[in-house]
């Protein structure tokens, strides 16, 4: 069940207080990457999203978005795109710039690796503001290709991050596991 699966993948994640700085209760999810029991009901649960959505292409967001996203997209059958920070990308590139709370941070996709005729399953760890996802889901829209959903492993819900990906889902579903 749902219920259980969330027990389970809760299970292997390990709180680490005041990383990478004082104040902030950081997720730890290498217990659960080490675990193939929950790394695997993770990646069965995900890549069963993307089909339900009729997804043809999985993109995982910089860097455990990748390590998330790219089993998600072998098990589905389905092409995976990384969306990176700004600078490591080599071709012709999209790119979002987004505010962080000192500062700005900016993501870029290889315009050529979505079309639009494409449907993109997003995948992260943690959702925390939510800006992140919103820049990545921005992208995608960009491309012209269209959003199948948004899926993470967790979402730390007193950020108010789940409404501030809504409106950049027009609709489409989001699930955190
Ligand atoms: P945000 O853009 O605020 O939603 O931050 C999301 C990104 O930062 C994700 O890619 C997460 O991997 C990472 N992140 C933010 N907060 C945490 C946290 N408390 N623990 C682990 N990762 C985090």
């Amino acid at each position: 069940s749902r219920e259980e699966l969330a027990a389970l993948l809760l299970g292997r994640i390990r709180d680490v207080a005041d990383y990478p700085k004082p104040g902030i209760v950081f997720k730890d999810i290498t217990p659960l990457l080490a675990d193939p029991v929950a790394f695997g009901a993770l990646t069965e649960a995900l890549a069963a999203f993307a089909t339900e959505q009729g997804a043809t292409k999985v993109v995982g967001l910089e860097a455990r978005g990748f390590i998330l996203a790219a089993p998600v997209a072998v098990r589905a059958g389905l092409g995976f795109v990384p969306v990176r920070k700004a600078g490591k990308l080599p071709g012709a590139t999209l790119s979002q710039s987004y505010d962080l709370e000192y500062g700005s941070a900016e993501m870029e996709i290889h315009a050529e690796d979505l079309t639009a005729q494409d449907r993109v399953l997003v995948i992260d760890d943690v959702l925390a503001t939510g800006g992140t996802a919103e820049a990545s889901l921005r992208l995608i829209s960009r491309s012209g290709a269209t959003v199948a959903g948004l899926g993470v492993l967790m979402e730390l819900s007193f950020l108010g991050g789940a409404s501030r990906v809504r409106a950049a889902l027009d609709g489409a579903p989001y699930q955190a596991l």
